[in-house]
């Protein structure tokens, strides 16, 4: 069974009602993800979580998020086939991009993922953007960093958050979608990339801090 890490930086996809409005909560996620059966079921991966602190809006984060992400994937590299970053939408866009710099020709997946809606509100797109970033990460021919979100798959490079309210909320610009998940199936629209057995990434150390 594959064995995929979640890294949770915040975001909309795991905030709460709070008196100040929706926040997130350390820990409350955690605990969501046991109610969502279908995270648990027999084509679902293995999963660790892993927590950051604080947990972030992700128009909060700076170049040191991205560093810190690169470094946290570089540790526990040889310890999982894949890995699922959930990150706010503001900014999911440029993390894609900035890992995808970080971590070049990583022959295991590195998903980006969140969600419109929070986790706590019935009719969330939090849970189909999980089962589908789980799905995609569990897949064999899955490589390189690259955004799910709304049943997209979409190169990290390429991503662009066009719409602040609809689920289809990123388009891939000027690329096709690497593919799509319909119904729990994945469709490719471009054929993967081959990688040698035993293929390692390349890990740059840091982007620059302004
Ligand atoms: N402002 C939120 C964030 O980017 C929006 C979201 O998560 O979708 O963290």
């Amino acid at each position: 069974m594959k064995r995929v890490l979640i890294i949770y930086t915040g975001g909309t996809i795991g905030m709460t009602r709070t008196e100040n409005g929706y926040a997130p909560r350390a820990g409350y996620f955690r605990a969501a993800l046991d109610g969502i059966s279908d995270l648990h079921s027999e084509e679902m991966p293995a999963w660790d979580f892993l927590e950051l602190s604080p947990l972030l809006d992700s128009s909060n984060m700076t170049v040191r998020e991205w560093n810190c992400i690169a470094a946290l994937i570089a540790q526990k590299y040889n310890d999982y086939d894949g890995f699922v970053v959930l990150h706010g939408t503001d900014t999911m866009a440029y993390t894609a991009a900035a890992l995808s710099y970080l971590i070049q020709a990583s022959p295991k997946p590195i998903v980006i993922t969140g969600s419109q809606k929070s986790i706590c509100l019935h009719d969330t797109d939090a849970r189909m953007n999980l089962y589908n970033s789980f799905l995609y990460a569990a897949d064999d021919d899955s490589h390189d960093v690259s955004l799910v979100f709304d049943g997209k798959v979409i190169l990290g490079t390429r991503a662009r958050k066009e719409r602040t309210k609809s689920y289809n909320a990123f388009s891939s610009v000027d690329y096709p979608e690497i593919g799509v998940i319909r119904d729990g199936k994945l469709i490719r629209y471009l054929a993967p990339k081959q990688y040698m057995d035993g293929a390692k990434p390349t890990f740059y150390d840091k982007l620059e801090e302004l």
